[in-house]
């Protein structure tokens, strides 16, 4: 699927809890941005998720997944509730089989200081965090999802898989982006791969391939760190690092950790990209203890769909779906460097007062 009209249809998945509530203040500031930007952007919600489930005995019926394909792109709110389960007891999470089913394999997970959000590290320089995991979504130990054994009751099993097709992948997107970044940035692209390498087989033959891939990208620093030393390294120095790929269980943890650095969950985009498909929503849950009280942070949400508006530009929608993203970029930065403050952080600025706060700023960019 190649990007090439100018109307672009966009999936909207909104899912469980405050997914719902971010998913409609995002519809409500994509749409003026799309209008200044002369963008032909429709939208078609499509229902699943925890409530789907429970409602019609399917989390994501084969008729939304086939609707879902054929978008240009998807937009996905949050899924997932506590008192709704599978009858094996695993959470309801289609977001995961659109990954598998759609073979997302690049999960994006920006982590970047937003000015005047308050930083989790005293240091001036956490204010220069700007990092991009990148979560491989197919394989890795998540690949022992539905498959786990447990044997005579004495002992369970989780097989990690690490493939070298995907590997390859992973790490051309890795170069690819960190390219894109240091032309952006003005500084050299670094791309570290995280792993495990000194006890497992799977991470030996990863950093192998990751390896060869890295020969073809010469104009690129390529590195290699310890998944248990980037943990502590993403405290001690997060502004370091550039481009982060790794293994996806890993890639869990660390975007999480990495979302604790820069204001919380509520700031923390994700992207998962295929070489046909892109989900793109954001990194949070359904985050039952403030749903349906307005008091959602839509911003990893709205950042989320500047990376699709991004990313639709990239695939041949052309310039203007890339300066709608910057712009959108800029917009949710200038809103909180004016002042505004999440409850997440500590403010006042409800989910729907965010939002206008950010179109308010929208408007002002382009005067
Ligand atoms: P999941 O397992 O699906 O990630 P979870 O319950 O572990 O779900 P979240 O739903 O992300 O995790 O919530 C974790 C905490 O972060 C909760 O206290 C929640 O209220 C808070 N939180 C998450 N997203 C937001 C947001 N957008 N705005 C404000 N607080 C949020």
């Amino acid at each position: 699927m190649a990007v090439s009209r100018n109307a672009l249809h966009i999936a909207l998945m909104p899912g469980d809890g405050i997914g719902t509530e971010v998913t409609e203040v995002c519809v409500g500031v994509l749409e003026p941005l799309a209008r200044r930007h002369g963008l032909g952007l429709s939208f078609e919600t499509l229902r699943a998720g925890a409530f789907a489930y429970r409602d019609t005995g399917t989390a994501m019926d084969e008729a939304t997944f086939a609707r879902a394909e054929k978008a240009d792109a998807i937009l996905l709110g949050a899924m997932g509730w506590p008192g709704i389960r599978y009858p094996d007891g695993t959470e309801i999470a289609p977001q995961l089989d659109l990954r598998f089913r759609l073979g997302l394999y690049a999960g994006l997970r920006p982590i970047r200081a937003l000015p005047g959000v308050p930083l989790a590290l005293a240091d001036p320089r956490a204010a220069q965090i700007d990092l991009v995991i990148l979560r491989e979504s197919t394989e890795g130990l998540f690949a022992a999802r539905g498959r786990g054994e447990i044997i005579d009751d004495r002992e369970a099993r989780d097989t990690m898989v690490i493939t070298r097709a995907t590997t390859e992948r992973l790490s051309e997107f890795a170069f690819n982006l960190a390219r894109r970044r240091a032309a952006r940035r003005g500084r050299p692209g670094v791309v570290t791969l995280v792993d495990k390498a000194n006890v497992f087989t799977g991470f030996a033959f990863m950093r192998r391939v990751f390896d060869e891939v890295a020969q073809r990208h010469p104009d690129l620093v390529a590195s290699h760190h310890y998944i248990d030393a980037m943990a502590l390294d993403l405290i001690r120095r997060p502004w370091d690092f550039d481009v982060l790929p790794t293994e996806n269980m890993f890639g869990d943890i660390l975007s999480d950790l990495g979302a604790g650095l820069v204001g919380g969950m509520g700031f923390a985009p994700s992207a998962d990209i295929g070489d046909n498909h892109a989900v793109f929503q954001p990194s949070h849950g359904t985050a039952p203890d403030i749903a349906g009280k307005g008091l959602a942070n839509p911003t990893a949400m709205l950042l989320s769909a500047a990376l699709m508006l991004d990313w639709l530009g990239e695939r041949g929608g052309g310039q203007a779906w890339s300066d709608a993203a910057a712009e959108l970029e800029g917009a949710v930065d200038a809103a909180f460097a004016g002042g505004l403050r999440t409850p997440d952080i500590g403010g006042k600025a409800g989910t729907v007062e965010t939002g206008r706060a950010v179109i308010d700023k929208i408007g002002a960019s382009r005067t």
